[in-house]
């Protein structure tokens, strides 16, 4: 995977809050301290906001860095050796890409979504949350939110270093977005209240379609361009897109749930074994249609 030197980087599609939000203090009037509240405070993210990563490194070294590279520096020469500026590009690639297909698969219009990247802790639209929960679409606020350092997770405990793990994760976090806009977020969160029972159900079908919908943008990632008409990748191999389905492999929740150390459990997942990431990311890679994504049609997830 290249990415193209010529291809300008939209700041405007990110937010950089490192460093604002990593100290001792209380975030939303929560006060943070101990690792017990802060066990607390990640349970009350999930609860509200269902379009997490399905990881829990608590526990972990999920510790970021609080400042890093500030993204007034993805303009010059050495802007693709950076981080940031690499997933500002990633960021910029696949909402180019919503951009046109949600209005030609559904006849609906596109709207933008800022990544917001923090260390350790953040204060957001639903609650307050720590790096432990992995990275998290946000329906409130409208907001993707990473700690970049989860790569390194992904790369060193989860068996997933390949680079394309992160346009993969931040197109299944936009991939929640666009659920949000369709309302098949909402929909779903009404099921769930009707049949309390079928709630893990529901979320692995909403988490399929979210990898289904990484797989479409991957599908016609080559072909994204910035505002200029600059394409974003000059090079994407089929290695790149093994290491997403590698990726959709090392976080399915049977491998999480054996790497963990207990019995796999089917019904306590919450995202699909990882099987199913696999075969839901490739449905949308290989027919690189959005509506071929339907993983709530009957039948379609068993
Ligand atoms: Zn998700």
């Amino acid at each position: 995977m290249e990415l193209n030197e010529r291809a300008d980087i939209d700041t405007s599609q990110i937010e950089d809050g490192r460093g604002s939000g990593g100290g001792g203090g209380g975030i939303g009037g929560l006060p943070i301290g101990g690792g017990g509240l802060a066990g607390i405070v990640v349970t009350l993210v999930i609860a509200l906001v269902g379009g997490y990563f399905g990881i829990n490194t608590m526990g972990g070294d999920g510790g970021g860095s609080s400042s890093g590279t500030p993204l007034s520096a993805c303009t010059g020469e050495q802007k693709l050796q950076q981080l940031e500026c690499r997933n500002a590009l990633y960021v910029t690639s696949i909402q180019d890409y919503w951009q046109d297909a949600l209005p030609q698969s559904f006849g609906e219009q596109y709207k933008p979504a800022v990544t917001h990247i923090f260390a350790n802790r953040v204060s957001t639209g639903c609650g307050a949350a720590d790096s432990g929960v992995g990275p998290f679409y946000c329906p409130a606020d409208d907001k993707v939110y990473i700690d970049l350092s989860f790569y390194q997770v992904l790369a060193k405990q989860l068996g997933a270093p390949g680079e394309f793990a992160q346009p993969y994760v931040l197109a299944h976090e936009y991939g929640h977005h666009v659920q949000d806009v369709l309302g098949t977020e909402a929909e779903m969160r009404r099921r769930q209240e009707r049949d309390p029972s079928s709630q893990n159900e529901e979320s692995v079908k909403l988490e399929l379609q979210a990898d289904c919908y990484a797989g479409a943008w991957a599908h016609s990632a080559a072909n994204t361009t910035d505002k200029d008409g600059d394409k974003i990748f000059t090079s994407l191999t089929d290695q790149d897109i093994q290491e997403g389905i590698q990726t959709a492999g090392q976080i399915g929740d049977d491998t999480l749930q054996k790497r963990g150390g207990g019995d796999v459990n089917p019904e306590e997942f919450t995202h699909g074994s990882s099987a199913q990431r696999q075969q839901w990311f490739r449905v949308g890679y290989d027919s690189g249609d959005p509506k071929q994504c339907d993983t709530f049609k009957a039948g379609a997830v068993s």
